[in-house]
């Protein structure tokens, strides 16, 4: 199976290779794509926000992210075997660009962020065109965020305001962005990947727990997972 929908969500049945070799096809075609890392809080928003709704239907790939999407997927026949996360995903797109000289543009992050993790990447695989700028996803800073990613000419772009901030930055500037072939929202990576906000041990991801984790380092995020259960009957309910 290719693709299925999680109350009525798209969701591409592709695992991380499956992702990677998209993402090189989209960068190699040249023209805009969007990448979506689904979860269930999307799921759950696209329901009650019909324009997130319209921003997640128009993205060109819809990665199962996180426990709660890959098994409602699998339910529906998706042979999906774990999540295919936006901050598992960084470390290989970024190998992938150093191979193949595609120019990364890392935006979004509190100050600092974005930059480091750019000179971690650079060291990490010398000769890797990466620049990075934190930004805001305030309508106000759009034009000084375009003009900086468009003196850079990145094929590939992760923002990283979270969701829905980033999906919705993406949908308004997409066509202000020149040369951009890959467009993706990675929500808290950068501060994951630059050791800023720990990461669950692999266990607990392999358990389907992170979200637990999460929940016990931010609390705050309790709000926005208030919605979990509801997800979860909807799904066994078979509701769309
Ligand atoms: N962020 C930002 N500007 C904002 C709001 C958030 O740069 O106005 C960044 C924040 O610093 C963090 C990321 O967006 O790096 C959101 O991370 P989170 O883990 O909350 O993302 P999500 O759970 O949505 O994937």
């Amino acid at each position: 199976m290719e693709q299925t929908r999680v109350l009525g969500v798209r969701v591409d049945c592709v695992d991380m290779n499956g992702a990677l070799e998209r993402i090189e096809d989209f960068v190699g075609s040249g023209s805009r794509h969007v990448v979506a890392t689904v979860n269930p809080e999307f799921v759950m928003r696209a329901h009650d926000d019909r324009n997130f709704a319209r921003v997640l239907e128009a993205a060109d790939l819809c990665l199962a992210d996180g426990s709660g999407v890959v098994w409602a997927a699998r339910r529906q026949g998706c042979t999906l075997a774990k999540p295919v996360t936006g901050v598992d995903l960084v470390p290989p797109l970024a190998e992938l660009c150093a191979r193949r000289q595609f120019r990364l543009f890392l935006l979004g992050a509190a100050p600092g962020v974005a930059d480091e993790l750019a000179a971690r990447l650079r060291a990490k695989h010398p000769g890797l065109e990466v620049a990075a700028h934190s930004g805001s996803p305030d309508p106000s800073s759009d034009a000084e965020s375009v003009s900086m990613i468009n003196a850079e000419r990145p094929h590939m772009l992760l923002v990283a305001y979270g969701s829905p901030k980033q999906e919705l930055w993406i949908d308004r500037v997409g066509d202000k962005l020149e040369g951009v072939a890959v467009a993706m929202g990675v929500g808290g990576a950068f501060d994951f990947l630059t050791g800023r906000v720990p990461r669950a041990p692999r266990w607990m991801r392999r358990a389907g727990m992170e979200w637990l984790f999460r929940l016990a380092n931010q609390p705050w995020r309790i709000r926005r997972m208030a919605v979990l259960p509801v997800y979860a009957l909807r799904v066994l309910r078979g509701a769309s």
